[in-house]
């Protein structure tokens, strides 16, 4: 048994881009679902055959969970309120296309010097480090700054990485995908007390169950990881999910999960 994930699929894929990072080639998807010898399926991890996960709440992924459904697969997406209430996209979203968009070679940020050529995945890291613990609101005006470090030329946010509406997301129940919760906003669990993480998991749960009607039932952490709710995450939900370098049971009802994008992406570069 093996719990997969994926952040989304795009047409135009193009590698090397910061905003198709983590997001899969539509046509490597399609290729890899339609050729599965049994589907991705229903039901709790516990138990035998593969489970699909999608995370985030962007027109990606609802096109991916949209594709897992027409080739015969169960889909879990995973969906954040605060962007499907807002339409406001994600901050990584908007930090990736402002690196694409970059006109400067170094940066000095935060009291050090990066290079933007080589050196991008470095100063990427440090100023998601910073932009993660930031809330929603925070986050976009902090991406503003970056944009003008960088000197960034104007850009559109690409149709992929945009958020999906309430009204796509209901499409999406009504093709049979299971919507879940991946918590308000997609801030960092580690920047949030134990109350205040307690409310935003049971806050986003209700909405779900308001907005679209639905029961969730299932958790997935913002970035996958936390060290400082390690002990109380099982907590939290019937089923919670992590991401690992293995898919395991790593607690009574805790769960981690491989992502399988970077062999998507590999399949479509070879
Ligand atoms: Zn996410």
């Amino acid at each position: 048994m093996a719990i997969h994930l994926l952040h989304g699929c795009a047409r135009e894929w193009a590698g090397g881009q910061q905003i198709f990072r983590n997001i899969a080639p539509e046509a490597a998807l399609r290729s890899y679902l339609r050729a599965r010898s049994s589907p991705y399926r229903a039901g709790p991890p516990s138990g035998p055959g593969d489970i699909l996960t999608i995370d985030d709440s962007t027109r990606a992924a609802g096109h991916a969970a949209a594709l897992a459904r027409e080739c015969g697969h169960h889909v879990r997406l995973f969906v954040n309120a605060h962007q499907v209430e807002t339409g406001e996209p994600y901050f990584f979203s908007l930090l990736n296309a402002c690196l694409d968009a970059r006109r400067e070679a170094r940066v000095s940020y935060g009291g050090e010097v990066y290079d933007l050529g080589q050196g991008i995945d470095v100063f990427r890291r440090a100023a998601k480090a910073v932009l993660s613990a930031l809330t929603p609101e925070a986050a976009c005006s902090h991406v503003a700054e970056i944009g003008e470090l960088l000197n960034c030329s104007a850009y559109a946010l690409e149709e992929h990485a945009q958020t999906l509406s309430r009204r796509e997301l209901l499409n999406l129940v009504d093709m049979g995908v299971t919507i879940e919760n991946h918590g308000r906003s997609h801030q960092d669990i580690d920047s949030l007390d134990d109350d205040v993480l307690r409310r935003d998991v049971a806050q986003t749960r209700d909405w779900l169950g308001a907005q679209l009607n639905v029961h969730a039932m299932e958790y997935a952490l913002p970035f996958g990881r936390t060290v400082r709710h390690r002990s109380m995450i099982g907590e939290l939900a019937e089923i919670v999910y992590l991401v690992g370098p293995t898919s395991s049971q790593v607690g009574r009802n805790v769960w981690t999960r491989i992502e399988i994008t970077p062999e998507l992406c590999r399949v479509a570069a070879a």
